[in-house]
């Protein structure tokens, strides 16, 4: 169903955190890149969970773990079902993207890479995809390489082409970028690595709340998010890898729940996906994970797509009139992320004022100091909506910014 006016209304209503006022103002919350709000059915959720379900998972033969533990495995099949994962053993639970990069950076480059090989990775990856690599090739005295990108925001593919060779052993690529909000051809990607043999992990922080996305589809080796950025709560994400890989894998860490036999002479692992859940998981936030992804399968991705192409064709149409603005990133497929500069104007006062009239937006290097030193500017403003924005946040917005123009020009 198509998201009319009346239906937007709904759903903020379904946010009561938009109702709250900033400095007297009605608070406009462009800053959904960063992390999105949690409608009442999430919160409720955990609620529920706590009230309800609470009690240690897997180890329990009482009544209230087993049911726990029963709502944990659900979700999982919940989470594996919305990514068109094959197997819910692949669905792996972490804290979140950065987590699951840094846990296949580790038992990747333990198990299947040796001196001299190369990582490929891109140069609008977030610190997440960037500095795990490094440690990595610290560690083992491999080599980090960097596919370029075109002025527009746009991977240089032929680059990319050339920089895949016998050493590579990985590419770690985003699907959508947090700065420019260039949506990557990652099938394409995908397809040209493997025909070298070589697996892609691809980091889906940005990508899950905004597009449709199937891990089978595209072929992705390993794929990425955080439950924090998709409506769902702080401190739990997935990994998806698929079977054949995660299998060849070390544990990341140890402790509870991963073994399969601990004495003090040799241990022997669990299978997946518990060889890499040491510990007692976030069984609460799993669930309330999974509710979240319900909800917006209710909305429909279709229609958020719709939608939020509509918000962000409108967003850039009205902010064009600004004298001075620069959009960052104006690549032809691009998901619901507007960078930008002024010239003359320092982001983050133009930031600090937007601020003050009720408007959170995100100012800097949006933790892409690499990119921002490839383009050669300090940092952006950067708005990012959900589909709980209206076009009348965005009329408000850019009368806002047309005023801090001006004041700071
Ligand atoms: N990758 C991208 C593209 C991101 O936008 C972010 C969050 N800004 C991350 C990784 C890291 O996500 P988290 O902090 O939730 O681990």
């Amino acid at each position: 169903m198509q998201l009319n006016e009346e239906r937007i209304q709904n759903i903020r209503d379904d946010f009561p955190i938009l109702k709250e006022t900033v400095y007297g103002k009605p608070l406009i919350y462009f800053d959904n890149a960063a992390t999105t709000h949690k409608p009442v059915s999430v919160l409720h959720k955990i609620e529920f969970a706590y009230n309800h379900l609470n009690a240690n998972i897997h180890r329990g033969t009482h009544y209230l773990s087993q049911k726990a533990t029963e709502a944990h495995e659900g979700a999982r099949n919940d989470i594996a079902q919305f990514i068109g994962a094959g197997k819910r053993e692949e669905i792996i639970f972490t804290r979140g993207t950065t987590e699951s990069i840094n846990l296949i950076a580790f038992s990747y480059g333990e198990a299947l890479c040796d001196e001299g090989d190369e990582i490929l990775i891109s140069a609008m990856e977030h610190h997440s995809n960037i500095v795990p690599w490094q440690m990595l090739c610290e560690r083992k005295k491999m080599r980090l390489r960097v596919i370029p990108i075109h002025k527009n925001g746009e991977i240089d593919l032929d680059a990319y082409a050339k920089l895949l060779n016998d050493k590579t052993k990985l590419v770690a690529v985003t699907h959508v970028s947090n700065v420019l909000g260039t949506i990557n051809p990652v099938r394409q990607m995908i397809d040209t690595a493997h025909r070298k043999n070589i697996p892609v992990l691809v980091d889906g922080a940005q990508a899950i709340p905004h597009i449709a996305v199937d891990v089978q589809a595209l072929d992705a080796d390993f794929y990425v998010f955080s439950g924090h950025k998709v409506y769902g709560p702080t401190g739990i994400g997935i990994l998806y890898g698929k079977e054949q890989w995660l299998n060849q894998l070390p544990p990341y860490q140890g402790g509870g729940e991963m073994i399969e036999k601990v004495s003090f002479e040799k241990t022997t692992y669990n299978e997946l996906p518990f060889k890499f859940e040491a510990g007692t998981p976030d069984y609460i936030g799993s669930t309330a994970l999974a509710e979240a992804l319900r909800y917006i399968g209710e909305i429909g991705m279709d229609a958020i797509v719709a939608y939020e192409h509509e918000l962000t064709a409108y967003a850039i149409e009205l902010m064009s009139e600004i004298s001075g603005i620069q959009f960052i990133g104006t690549a032809h497929q691009k998901s619901a992320i507007i960078s930008f500069t002024v010239n003359g104007i320092h982001p983050y006062d133009m930031g600090m004022l937007l601020d003050k009239l009720g408007i959170a937006v995100r100012t800097g290097h949006h933790c892409a100091q690499p990119l921002m030193d490839f383009l050669e500017i300090p940092g952006t403003v950067r708005v990012s909506f959900a589909f709980y924005n209206t076009k009348k946040e965005i009329d408000i917005f850019v009368a806002a910014l047309k005023k801090v123009v001006a004041m700071l020009s």
